[in-house]
């Protein structure tokens, strides 16, 4: 097997390359697409039950783009930092933004302030906009990187206490009184090259980096995955269809992460679903949802799946109404899987494959299965070219081992400002995915194991290299290595092996009780200065040295095999 060219039963259409995002999504008059039911909402706000429509949507976005240019002037690749949490209105900004030519780049709304001034310098972000959950932190990042109040927006919060911040809905409002904006077009071409998002990953290694979207990435995405589950065809009888207008999907999956950002929220209105919206993620609030807007799709990430199986307040709620579940963004284990398809006897369930570089997914399981196999990651989707490279820089064939490497028109463009890191990822078209798979005969991809540093805690990114930067700042730490242990709930967490410095390694001889405290306060450390899921989980670890090649690289696998061994022990 040199390549594999998907062979994936969906024919994929031209994919427009003269087309912003909001243009594909809210404007393009396509006679294949499927109806837009005027009677079907698009997104439905979970709190409050208010429905949002089509038309209001892209009215929305119109009086947003007019307030963004007369009041902000915002354009031609200014950076709006999206900080919040899920919200009607999360759309809307990002579609009025693309319109004057901006860019997008999405936060984790729960960063701490650090780890949001980080993005902040990164993609030199002009504008801000917030939610009230989390303005504090965006206030206070943004002055810390020397951005006005006058600049960060929020979104609005019925009951919310307010804030002096300006509101989206007060510039929609406004914008709606407005002179026209001048929309930014695309010469033919420029899909390509035009960036719409930087969403940051941290790739095959190193500390996390903005990964740079052109236009054209998110609307083949949505077609590839439209073309593979032939949503514009009538290829099988309507109860059987994967996605049909006016079917209800749960939103609780981050919009900040390119997995909802794409499949839950373009994909599907693409589809003319309806998305409730969920700011934050609680299970039993999300039975709750599900039960209250009939929900009939969960996209959900491996923990949540774990929860369905095993959690006591499922029998309390009739789930009855769900007819598909997927899995992606981190790997799901067999046993979860095979009580997920005992669970849910009649739905379609499988998982999806994908990641940041690649705009999401590569892979989904065939649709010509309700099914997905147990343990596989799908099928390529079409548009996809696959290689399967061995240790030894060869072809793999059928069922052979080696890293993925994948061509698709969604392949980001590279890491923005990052020559170095976008040469090794990203190479003659190809994206090093940086997992280890196979493909057997039967096409199916197979997620074997990680070979990249990163690690997955409940389907969120950890970068060990972020965590030992944030260690090696305590005063009594020489040296770290952060590798991932295995955990049932979170797929794996971190554990930091550390080396004390030669004055905290004299004090704890002279009185051996230190090293407890020493542990607390790292662990304390590291609690101050990052998001919940970057917590040290697995734990603190001592040790005497930390392995190095010569040239000093980490041996992260050595440390990887002695975590295992550690944790065995009783
Ligand atoms: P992200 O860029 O945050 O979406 O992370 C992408 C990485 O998540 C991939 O390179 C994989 O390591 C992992 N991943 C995503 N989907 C799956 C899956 N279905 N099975 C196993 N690992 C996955």
């Amino acid at each position: 097997m040199a390549e594999i060219h998907s062979l994936s039963t969906g024919r994929l259409p031209p994919i427009p390359d003269d087309l912003t995002v909001p243009q594909f999504q809210l404007d393009t008059i396509d006679p294949t697409r499927p109806l837009r039911h005027a009677n079907i909402p698009c997104l439905v706000d979970d709190a409050s039950g208010r429905q949002i429509y089509f038309e209001e949507l892209r009215e929305r976005t119109r009086g947003l783009a007019n307030a963004l240019s007369s009041l902000y002037s915002i354009e031609e690749n200014d950076v709006v930092l999206l900080f919040s949490r899920n919200h009607v209105d999360y759309p809307v900004a990002i579609w009025a933004v693309h319109r004057l030519g901006g860019v997008i780049s999405p936060a984790n709304p729960d960063f701490s302030r650090s780890e949001l001034e980080f993005q902040l310098k990164a993609t030199k972000a002009t504008h801000l906009i917030t939610h009230p959950d989390v303005f504090e932190t965006a206030v206070s990042a943004a002055q810390a990187t020397g951005l006005s109040l006058d600049r960060i927006m929020v979104f609005d919060v019925q009951g919310a206490s307010p804030t002096k911040l300006t509101t989206v809905d007060q510039l929609v409002q406004r914008g709606f009184q407005m002179k026209a904006f001048s929309e930014r077009k695309l010469r033919p071409g420029e899909g390509k090259t035009k960036i719409a998002f930087l969403s940051f990953s941290s790739g095959t290694t190193g500390t996390p980096k903005g990964v740079a979207i052109p236009h054209i990435a998110l609307i083949a995405n949505v077609l590839q995955l439209a073309a593979h589950s032939k949503v514009n065809e009538n290829y099988a009888e309507w109860k059987d269809r994967r996605y049909r207008p006016g079917d209800v999907a749960i939103g609780v999956l981050p919009l900040y992460h390119i997995y909802g950002l794409v499949v839950n929220l373009h994909f599907l209105l693409y589809c003319a679903m309806t998305v409730v919206v969920i700011p934050k993620f609680n299970f039993e609030g999300m039975l709750k949802s599900i039960v209250r807007h009939r929900i009939t799709h969960l996209m959900i990430v491996p923990p949540q799946a774990v929860l369905l199986c095993k959690h006591p307040a499922v029998k309390k709620y009739d789930l009855s109404g769900i007819r598909y579940i997927m899995i992606g963004a981190a790997p799901l284990t067999d046993e979860v899987n095979e009580m997920l398809f005992n669970l849910f006897p009649e739905a379609h369930i499988g998982q999806g494959y994908g990641m940041t570089e690649t705009c999401t997914v590569t892979a989904i399981w065939s649709i010509d299965h309700k099914r997905g196999m147990s343990g596989g990651a799908g099928q390529l989707l079409p548009g996809v070219v696959a290689r399967v490279l061995k240790t030894d820089g060869t072809l793999a064939g059928y069922s052979e081992i080696g890293e993925l490497v994948t061509k698709a028109p969604s392949n980001a463009l590279g890491y923005f400002n990052n020559a170095q890191a976008t040469k090794e990822t990203f190479i003659d078209g190809y994206v090093r995915t940086g997992d280890e798979v196979k493909i057997t005969p039967d096409r199916e991809l197979w997620v074997l194991d990680r070979i990249k540093e990163i690690m997955k805690v409940r389907g969120f990114q950890v970068a060990p290299a972020e965590l030992e930067g944030t260690i090696l700042d305590h005063p009594d730490i020489s040296d770290a290595c952060v590798v991932g242990i295995p955990d049932e709930y979170s797929g794996e967490v971190p554990l930091a092996f550390v080396v004390l410095t030669i004055d905290a390694a004299s004090r704890v001889k002279r009185n051996p009780s230190l090293l407890h405290e020493i542990r607390q306060s790292v662990l304390k450390h590291v609690a101050d200065n990052k998001i919940k899921y970057k917590h040290l989980a697995g734990g603190v670890e001592f040790v005497e040295s930390i392995p190095k090649t010569p040239s000093g690289k980490l041996l992260r696998r050595v440390l990887r095999e002695r975590a295992k061994e550690l944790r065995k022990a009783p």
